[in-house]
């Protein structure tokens, strides 16, 4: 469709009257249904209608895609293509995606709840991504070895075969391109299973894949569950890698799969409970309290890597709290296509019963909480800012990922404790430090057993510095050169050489 620049809540709104949704999963360079005819219903969780009856794909549909797969990589079209061949495809596909932009956001904020500008933002990342992994794939050079004279040894980097790209719903194309873009670069078939709760972005991006000129089988999209279709790519005997973003229990699972199978390679993303640390020293704290509202509730709070536990030096606390809690007032809920809300709506309704459930476990436990807590009446989904104070480390809602709009807040007396309580989590994804002593940004950020700490902001990133986690958030790196290392691997090649 023709891509206007939408401004308005009314200009968001025509744009999704006039969509058309691709509905049907993407295999064999061919649109189909499932196999089995099966579909499953998306629904825009910020009204409560239907969306599409999408192909709900199984363990049939799983086994053509591979097979397509693996023909591709053999055949070597796209495999052994030069990188700069892969490079002027992808560019492309950037560029396509760049042209629709506005839709692909759309589609991903009708599918799960989040607001269009967050939505845009997202098309940013993913684009950006794109053109990074384009543009650098043909500026990697391989090694020669020291061996001496008397031998050549070479190591080649080498796509792996089939990568088979498991992705939730939060981010729906962002962590879409955060997977296919690496990659795709390095050489692979790479077969894309959407969330069952957003996949029609990814069906969107099917037809510009292969707009852009990727060839046939190099790139599929299957939609589905993942006790369906998700099980069946994780245990083929076909399948070389995985590349997965989701929570960790499902990484667990895939661990398994992978060593009931062929041990392909798992590369896992999971969830994480990230503390945000806040030190009495900032000289800024309405500054600093509007960034650790923001950490929580952007997104709903569906995030990984959401500042979840907000640790706060005790003797500001009490006034930070308040400043945190003027911030969050800014932040309520509203229409997901008006370009003003912060907010939108929780996916759906599972994730919003069990929003509601950690909050009651939070009122149980004895947590203090000071703003939010109920959801707003119906037939949205929708649940407001939710701050509590007073939270232990023995507490539920202050150890387990809850992937949404809710904070928990604690009290430290030093930095040991601060750092204590920040490392007690099976999770290792975030970290953020508030502090003006740059020894003690030193020391705290040397402590933090986590992928990433942000210091004196949250979140900040680009493209060219790695994103994962350490402990039960993941085991791997997108994005940035980094992430190449996950989808291809190391040739040696030893040559004699005649005397
Ligand atoms: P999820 O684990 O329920 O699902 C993720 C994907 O795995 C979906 O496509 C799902 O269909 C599939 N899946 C589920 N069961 C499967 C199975 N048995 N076999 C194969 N595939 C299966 O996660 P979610 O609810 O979609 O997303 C939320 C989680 O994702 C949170 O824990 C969040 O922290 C995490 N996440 C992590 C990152 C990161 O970069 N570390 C980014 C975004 C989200």
């Amino acid at each position: 469709m023709t891509q206007t620049a939408p401004q308005s809540l009314a200009d968001w709104q025509a744009l999704a009257a006039a969509l058309t949704l691709e509905s049907r999963a993407y295999i064999n360079d061919t649109f189909t249904d499932a196999a089995d005819g099966a579909t499953l219903t998306t629904i825009n969780p910020a009204t409560g209608e239907t969306l599409a009856e999408v192909a709900s794909c199984d363990a049939a549909d799983a086994d053509t895609a591979v097979a397509a797969a693996r023909r591709a990589f053999d055949g070597g079209e796209w495999s052994q293509l030069a990188p700069a061949g892969r490079k002027a495809v992808l560019l492309r596909l950037a560029e396509l995606m760049e042209t629709h932009k506005h839709e692909l956001a759309l589609l991903d904020t009708l599918d799960m709840g989040k607001p269009v500008s967050s939505s845009l933002g997202d098309m940013a990342g993913a684009i950006g991504c794109l053109r990074h992994h384009a543009e650098s794939i043909d500026k990697l050079y391989g090694e020669v070895a020291p061996t001496g004279n008397s031998a050549l040894g070479l190591v080649l980097r080498e796509p792996l075969g089939v990568v088979a790209s498991i992705v939730p719903w939060n981010f729906p194309l962002m962590m879409t391109a955060w997977k296919i873009a690496p990659a795709l670069a390095a050489g692979n078939s790479v077969i894309l299973k959407p969330s069952e709760k957003s996949p029609l972005s990814a069906l969107r991006l099917a037809s510009l894949a292969r707009e852009a000129g990727l060839p046939r089988g190099v790139f599929q999209v299957l939609p589905g569950f993942g006790h369906t279709v998700g099980k069946a790519l994780a245990l083929s005997m076909d399948v070389d890698c995985l590349a997965f973003t989701g929570s960790t229990a499902v990484g667990k699972q895939l661990m398994q799969y992978a060593g009931q199978s062929n041990l392909k390679k798992v590369f896992l993303e999971c969830g994480g409970k990230s503390p945000n640390l806040v030190f009495a020293d900032c000289k800024d704290l309405d500054r600093v309290a509007q960034h650790a509202a923001g950490a929580i509730f952007h997104n709903q709070g569906e995030v990984c890597i959401a500042g979840s536990r907000l640790l706060v030096e005790n003797s500001i606390r009490e006034a930070f709290v308040d400043k945190v809690l003027a911030a969050a007032e800014r932040m309520q809920p509203g229409d997901p296509l008006d370009p003003a809300s912060f907010m939108g709506a929780i996916v759906d309704d599972t994730q919003h019963a069990r929003i509601l459930d950690y909050i009651r476990k939070g009122v149980e436990e004895g947590a203090r909480l000071r703003t939010g807590g109920q959801a707003l009446d119906g037939p949205g989904l929708f649940i407001p800012p939710t701050v509590f104070d007073g939270v232990t480390d023995d507490m539920v809602i202050g150890r387990e990922e809850i992937f949404g709009p809710v904070l928990s807040v604690f009290g430290f007396d030093s930095e040991e404790e601060a750092v204590r309580l920040a490392n007690d989590s099976d999770y290792g994804l975030a970290a953020g430090l508030w502090s003006q002593d740059i020894d003690r940004i030193m020391r705290v950020t040397r402590w933090l057993r986590s992928g990433q700490v942000f210091v004196n902001n949250w979140a900040e990133m680009d493209q060219t510095v790695p994103f994962g986690g350490v402990k039960q958030s993941g085991n791997g790196r997108d994005k940035s050169h980094h992430s190449l290392e996950e989808y291809s691997d190391l040739k040696s090649v030893w040559m004699t050489l005649t005397p």
